[in-house]
């Protein structure tokens, strides 16, 4: 047996023994746990500072403000969000948000005027949000994600604890996977928490500039997001695009 393939028997292991301890926790119960028991001092929170991320991020300051937050700031975001994130992180009193940005040298080799969106999203994307983020990780044991089953095809089955098919060894929380919009909306009101400002101008799912558009009314919960591309997610928690490459 590989190296490899004995670290994914091993996460697989883990897995299937955290999924039957903690069957049926949810929400801040399963937070809790795994912040403060299971993976102590070895956990970060993913946060996009996006149109809901408030919950999880007010969640995780009520358990324990001084975890990790990462957020991925590609240099492509609406000023809007880079706002709202210094915002949230005074008023929650998170005291360890990680900004991570593409490396520079990726920047420069890979899409050096800026436009690689326009060309290829999937390639834009893993160079900016996937190889920073996996950066990032490394040498930590669980990562929270603020994930819904609502929001993607790809999402509608996605378990509350699971394997990270990118970063070898780790292990995904995701505590608010079967939460909907009307339950995300009911928090926010309940702790009187601040939305982000472009959920008012018709945002509803809120990623980089060139690729987030307002969805009209009636419309589903991701047409903003890639508008017009066979495309809804960027990739950071699948491992289907390789390119071999990056810092
Ligand atoms: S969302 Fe768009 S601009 Fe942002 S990293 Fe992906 S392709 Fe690039």
């Amino acid at each position: 047996m590989t190296i490899q393939v004995a670290i994914h028997q091993e996460q697989a292991d883990q897995v299937a023994t955290l999924k039957e301890k903690y069957a049926g926790m949810v929400g801040e119960e399963l937070l809790r746990t795994m912040i403060e028991e299971e993976f102590l001092d070895d956990i970060v929170a993913v946060s996009s500072f996006g149109s809901e991320s408030v919950v999880l991020l007010h969640m995780v300051s009520q358990i324990d403000p001084t975890v990790p937050v990462l957020f991925l700031n590609t240099g492509k975001l609406f000023g809007e969000t880079l706002r709202y994130r210094d915002r949230l992180q005074a008023k929650l009193g998170l005291t360890d948000v990680r900004s991570l940005a593409p490396h520079p040298k990726d920047e420069n080799e890979r899409d050096k005027d800026g436009d690689l969106w326009l060309q290829d999203t999937d390639a834009c994307c893993h160079f900016r949000k996937t190889l920073p983020l996996r950066r990032a990780l490394s040498g930590f044991s669980a990562q929270i994600t603020g994930r819904k089953r609502f929001q993607t095809d790809a999402r509608t089955d996605m378990p509350m604890i699971e394997e990270d098919p990118q970063q070898l060894g780790m292990i995904k929380i995701n505590p608010l996977a079967n939460w909907s919009l009307d339950d995300l909306a009911a928090y926010i009101e309940k702790h009187n928490l601040p939305r982000h400002p472009l959920v008012k101008d018709g945002y509803l799912s809120i990623g980089c500039m060139p690729c987030t558009q307002r969805v009209k009314a009636g419309g589903d919960y991701r047409d903003g997001r890639w508008a017009g591309l066979d495309k809804d997610e960027c990739g950071i928690h699948d491992g289907e695009y390789v390119d071999g490459g990056g810092i």
